[in-house]
């Protein structure tokens, strides 16, 4: 018997309602397959939690976490009781930052019964891999000068490790894909970072033969990805470009209800941590009707990083005959609820 320790941290709003959702998914999957075992462990630790203790985890909240195989989130934050930078800064930035989860990774497929907006959304999957600790996201710079002389001065940090585990992880991801990697850069207009990750996704290719590489300039990338999403398999992108690339790709699925994501740890010294795109809704939270499938869907994520990939194309399967069959929540144009959606998944995983 496999055992798998996670922790689980609901959060706020409607991760309070997602996260038991796709707990029930994920011990159906565990007796269905009768050799593995969920053991998971729920942390309180939410806006509520900082307004009864002045912060968002206890102050050894990190070593707690640090023991277990991975981190099941839901969302975090809730504005109109605390502040974003608080409640972000306080739990899901310091988890990325001192679990050094390097890497986000978040894949846009097209769903069936799930509308896109795209014209042509036919069967596009794809994966950006995104550097997630360094590049145009870093605290150095400066401003001087205020009034109309003012200039403000940003650095982008990119450095050869940082680079090439990205890009590392995206070849290997491609292997276990359609084997085609594809690089955003701007070496055309951003004169020494650019070509710098150029030359290490030169270099990386080298040693993945077998894997069919391409490298598109960032503003022609991001067309393309509303033009002709089909042509992509994983894209591997910078920190800035990263972010808007995969937001743009929770967009072309169709809601963001159903986008997954998963923050990576490649040294094995941390666990990793898995948290869909979306917030914590404050808007539809009570109602029962928030989607359930991006968190089901992150699920099966952790499942990959835990290797059990089968398992895993299993659930992304059941997934999307569920939604091809009409059971959704209203944000994709059903009136099913969060429990429905969720149950159905689950009679579905037991019967095949
Ligand atoms: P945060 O600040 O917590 O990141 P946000 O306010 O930026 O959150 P979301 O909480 O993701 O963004 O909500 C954006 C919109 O998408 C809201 O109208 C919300 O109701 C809707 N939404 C988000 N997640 C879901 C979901 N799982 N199911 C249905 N609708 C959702
Ligand atoms: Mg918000």
């Amino acid at each position: 018997m496999k055992k798998f320790e996670i922790a689980v941290i609901p959060g706020d709003g409607i991760g309070k309602e997602v996260v038991p959702a796709a707990l029930d998914v994920l011990q159906t999957v565990a007796d269905v397959h009768g050799g593995i075992q969920f053991d998971w462990t729920e942390f309180p630790w939410n806006c509520d939690y900082y307004l009864e203790h002045g912060k968002m985890m206890p102050d050894n909240g990190l070593e707690i976490l640090q023991g277990f195989d991975g981190i099941f989130l839901g969302a975090i934050g809730n504005p109109q009781l605390v502040p974003d930078h608080v409640s972000l800064w306080g739990l899901l930035i310091k988890i990325r930052r001192e679990f050094e989860q390097v890497i986000n990774i978040r894949p846009a497929k097209c769903m069936k019964g799930i509308r896109s907006p795209l014209v042509n959304p036919n069967d596009f999957d794809l994966i950006v891999v995104r550097e997630n600790s360094e590049g145009e996201y870093s605290e150095i710079g400066g401003r001087i000068h205020r009034g109309e002389d003012e200039i403000a001065v940003q650095n982008a940090i990119f450095t050869r490790k940082g680079v090439e585990r990205a890009m590392r992880y995206a070849f290997e991801l491609a292997k276990k894909r359609r084997g085609h990697v594809t690089s955003a850069t701007k070496s055309n207009g951003i004169f020494h970072s650019m070509p710098f990750w150029d030359e290490v996704f030169n270099d990386v290719k080298k040693d993945y033969r077998e894997i069919e590489s391409a490298a598109f300039h960032i503003d022609a990338l991001a067309a393309f990805f509303v033009t002709r999403p089909q042509i992509f398999d994983v894209i591997v992108a910078s920190n800035l470009f990263g972010d808007i690339l995969t937001d743009l790709g929770g967009a072309i699925m169709g809601s963001i209800g159903i986008a997954p994501a998963a923050n990576i740890n490649l040294n094995g010294k941390y666990p990793s941590m898995f948290e869909p795109v979306h917030g914590s809704a404050p808007d539809i939270y009570g109602k029962g009707i928030a989607n359930p499938i991006g968190q089901i869907w992150t699920a099966k994520m952790m499942l990959d990083h835990f290797g059990e990939d089968e398992l895993g194309k299993k659930m992304l399967e059941v997934l999307e005959e569920v939604t091809a069959d009409g059971i959704k929540t209203p944000d994709i144009g059903g009136n099913a609820s969060t429990r429905e959606v969720a149950n159905e998944v689950c009679r579905r995983l037991k019967a095949l």
